[in-house]
């Protein structure tokens, strides 16, 4: 196959056949089994926990991973090697989903920086949900259009955009834009589609 035929997830596996050879390739080259080693570490990162379907956040591939859990806490995430989209694989990104969750730096409250202010401020979830509906109402009040100057009738406001994150599932996209379109919203758009 050439180089430039290769595919995406043909690139994926042998790519990560060979960050694995490099790694391993030495101990196995002096004759070193691993398996045994290989096997036991998987039991034991995984050992009692249980585990749950769930499908990669991050674009619209939609790669299924299986979350592995202890006590509520999740200690794992791995392609799913049952689904037809990934077979197990999960490119850079979704392979560090892990990472992103127990990730140290991961902001986990809103913050607010308010008019003129240089810093952001912890602000409570209730009243940034208050806020943000505020100024939703106040800018749809100010911009809504019932009809264009030939008297057609629009329904509608340029004022506000709606922009999704890719962690939206397909439940909630389907929700978002229902609300976004009863407030005559018309410039609706997201990363995700999963
Ligand atoms: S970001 Fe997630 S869904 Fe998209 S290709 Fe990578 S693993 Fe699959």
């Amino acid at each position: 196959m050439s180089e430039v035929l290769l595919s995406r997830r043909a690139l994926l596996k042998r790519s990560a056949g060979a960050a694995a050879g490099t790694a391993l390739g030495g101990l196995v080259g002096l004759g070193t089994d691993l398996r045994p080693a290989a096997a036991r570490m998987q039991q034991l990162r995984i050992k009692e926990a249980k585990a749950y379907p769930s499908v990669c956040p991050y674009c619209a591939v939609g790669c299924d991973t299986i979350i592995h859990a202890v006590d509520g806490k999740i200690v794992n995430i791995e392609g799913d090697v049952r689904s037809p989209i990934n077979q197990g694989n999960l490119c850079p990104k979704g392979a560090a989903t892990y990472q992103l969750h127990v990730n140290p730096n991961r902001i986990t409250q809103v913050l607010h920086r308010a008019p003129g202010a240089t810093e952001w401020t912890p602000m409570g979830l209730e009243d940034a949900m208050d806020r943000v509906a505020e100024l939703v109402k106040k800018t749809r009040d100010e911009t809504f259009v019932e009809t264009s100057a030939d008297g057609k009738i629009l329904n509608h406001t340029l004022g506000i955009f709606s922009l999704g994150g890719a962690t939206m599932d397909n439940e909630w996209n389907h929700i978002h834009q229902k609300l976004m379109r009863g407030l005559g919203i018309v410039a609706i758009e997201n990363q995700a589609r999963i």
